[in-house]
């Protein structure tokens, strides 16, 4: 674990919530919030040390959040889950769908995800630098099909995620079957984020039902 924020009301929906970040993630997005987490170094807080502290959380909080990082990254997550949930946590999980076998065997062990998608899927290597977005799409599939609670976001770099970009993913997204995605606009380096262009909010609109901006 990399690190751990006590108390969330915005990560989980309808919940409040802790947030366990995971080291370690194979891509590289320029605008990475958590940098300092990619490379997974070894343990900076063991687990059993979290649940411990989770133990002492029961009746305050009643959820916890997985992030990264890539938490899918970390072969003690399906256990870390349960254990979460046998302290009577709800679980979260926010994930860019790296590895989809892996999101699949946790599906059943999970309350909601967050799922962030990158760019068209094929296009995946201009943002992360790394992957064709083939496992994000396999991956964004199988949360769709298992009916956990979701939501679907999108950062986008207005460097190099235009218009039409916007309107492909949000093409291949509504032919998967999302109906809501969320953009956030972009803080690489800290910056105060500037509004979202309206071009691209319509050409995700185009193809998506509902689309919300977040700042
Ligand atoms: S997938 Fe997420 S954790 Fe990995 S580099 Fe991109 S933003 Fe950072």
């Amino acid at each position: 674990m990399g690190g751990l924020a006590p108390f969330t009301t915005i990560d989980f929906p309808g919940r409040l919530a802790a947030v366990v970040f995971c080291q370690g993630c194979p891509w590289r997005c320029g605008y990475c919030h958590n940098p300092h987490l990619l490379p997974a170094r070894g343990e900076a807080r063991a687990w059993p040390e979290v649940a411990a502290w989770l133990e002492t959380r029961r009746g305050l909080l009643d959820g916890v959040v997985f992030s990264g990082g890539e938490p899918l990254l970390q072969r003690g997550l399906a256990a870390a889950l349960a254990d979460a949930r046998a302290l009577g946590f709800a679980t979260a999980l926010h994930t860019a769908g790296v590895y989809p076998r892996r999101l699949a065997a946790v599906l059943p062990l999970l309350d909601w995800v967050g799922f962030d998608v990158k760019a068209p899927f094929g296009d995946y290597a201009r943002i992360t630098g790394a992957d064709d977005g083939g496992a994000a799409r396999e991956a964004l599939s199988l949360l769709l099909a298992s009916g956990v609670a979701h939501e679907v976001r999108c950062t986008v770099p207005e460097d190099l995620l235009g218009a039409d970009d916007m309107a492909r993913l949000a093409g291949q997204l509504a032919d998967l079957g999302v109906s809501r995605l969320v953009l956030q606009t972009c803080r690489a380096d800290g910056r105060a984020a500037a509004p979202l262009p309206e071009p691209l909010r319509r050409a995700a609109a185009d193809f998506v039902a509902c689309v919300e901006l977040r700042h």
